[in-house]
């Protein structure tokens, strides 16, 4: 071939190189949508499956395929799939449980609101039914099962606002006992501080938006299955609703899972002195944390959660119990960030009554406890005192 001409120049020298000998230490990014291969002989292989590569990107990428080996390891499952939020993946373990028109989804009464929505809306409209339960009453939950014979049950491992553990095992074993299946979002507990799929869940989900990524700099979803034949149902929905997860968000999420350990154990520790330092507090009636609770509930946090850990949110009622003393105390703060979401190096504070249960009537809200003057307060990395201090002026404010 005669030298090619600028244009033709421009647009494909320095591309294709072959790659080093050396193995890079950190994983590359690769930014690249398809691949290329010396003969079509191979391309067909490959697109026939029996030559496992890669051949385009929203099948699976190497950078991305990191992430998901990194969350196969730390969940101690099969295999894991990422999407583009946690989202897509709560979405694609609930269409992996096989949900035909008439199927019931029995899903924990204080899921994660947009978790509702996305039953309700989305796979409503599809014929799936979804009825909900106060899934800390195992006895109740074990006769509803029996009674309405769910196909899936969907849990979190900690409940928001209110910080409730599940008992994952009990769950597993009443799924399991008519067939069902049991999804576990362990987006506030994560890997670190819980496994749900050692206790028998099917499918552990995470919005790796929050702790897993750390940093409020990426967005973010997996899957992680326990057996193996869940795997096509995984790939299928990434392939072909295409809530793939970016190559530069998957580089940051499994960087954040490096520090994971460090920053759990500090935002627990943290957490832990907020949370006592609170409890005894003139302007709090109520702290929900699972690291006090002395309760017959301390036994199952005991046992479903790393020691001697209580996660990181901690969860206030204040004794005014009004919207206006919430964002006044909010309003009030100079450290902590306002913003919804949590498992950041940043403590955040969040009103749950305006944000993730917002869709909800105020009579539901009363009924799951989530009154107008609750505050959600996800511990960061900061110094303790500081932490303590700020909460403590804006408390007086
Ligand atoms: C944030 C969150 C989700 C949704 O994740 P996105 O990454 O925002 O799509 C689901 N479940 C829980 C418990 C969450 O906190």
């Amino acid at each position: 071939m005669s030298k090619p001409a600028i244009t033709t120049q421009l647009v494909h020298a320095g591309e294709r190189r072959p790659l080093p000998v050396g193995l890079p230490v950190a994983n590359p990014i690769y930014t690249t949508a398809t691949y290329t291969y010396d003969s079509m002989a191979e391309i067909d292989k490959i697109f026939a499956g029996d030559a496992p590569d890669y051949i385009y990107s929203r099948n699976g990428n190497p950078t991305v395929a990191a992430l998901e080996e990194a969350m196969t390891v730390i969940e101690d499952g099969t295999a894991a799939f990422a999407y583009s939020s946690g989202m897509a993946a709560l979405h694609a373990a609930l269409f992996a449980c096989e949900l035909s028109p008439g199927a019931i989804v029995l899903a924990s009464a204080d899921l994660y609101g947009a978790s509702f929505e996305l039953l309700y809306k989305i796979f409503g409209i599809f014929g799936v039914k979804t009825v909900t339960a106060d899934f800390s009453d195992i006895n109740a939950l074990r006769e509803k099962v029996a009674q309405i014979k769910p196909r899936v049950l969907l849990a979190e491992t900690i409940s928001n606002p209110l910080l409730k553990i599940c008992d994952i095992e009990a769950c597993a074993e009443i799924a399991h006992e008519v067939g069902a299946r049991l999804i576990v979002d362990n987006t506030f507990a994560t890997p670190f501080l819980c496994q749900p799929l050692k206790f028998g869940a099917d499918f552990a989900v995470h919005s790796a938006t929050k702790y897993l990524g750390g940093h409020t700099d990426a967005m973010g979803g997996v899957v992680v299955a326990g057996e193996e034949l869940d795997r096509p149902a995984l790939i299928g929905v990434m392939k072909l609703v295409g809530g793939v997860l970016s190559v530069w968000e998957a580089h940051q999420i499994l960087r954040g899972i490096k520090t994971l350990a460090l920053r759990i154990e500090r935002q627990c520790a943290n957490a832990n002195c907020l949370a006592e330092y609170l409890s005894n507090h003139q302007k709090v009636e109520t702290v929900f944390y699972p690291g006090l609770n002395s309760s017959a509930e301390a036994k199952v946090i005991r046992r479903v959660l790393r020691e001697p850990f209580g996660g990181a949110l901690v969860s206030i009622k204040l004794i005014e119990n009004t919207r206006e003393a919430a964002f006044r105390f909010m309003d009030a703060l100079n450290l902590c960030v306002r913003a919804t979401s949590l498992g950041d190096v940043f403590t955040s504070v969040s009103h749950p009554a305006i944000s993730s249960h917002r869709e909800l009537s105020p009579a539901k809200r009363a009924n799951l406890g989530i009154s107008d003057g609750l505050v959600r307060i996800s511990v960061g990395i900061e110094d303790a005192a500081d932490i303590i201090a700020d909460i403590e002026q804006a408390l007086f404010k």
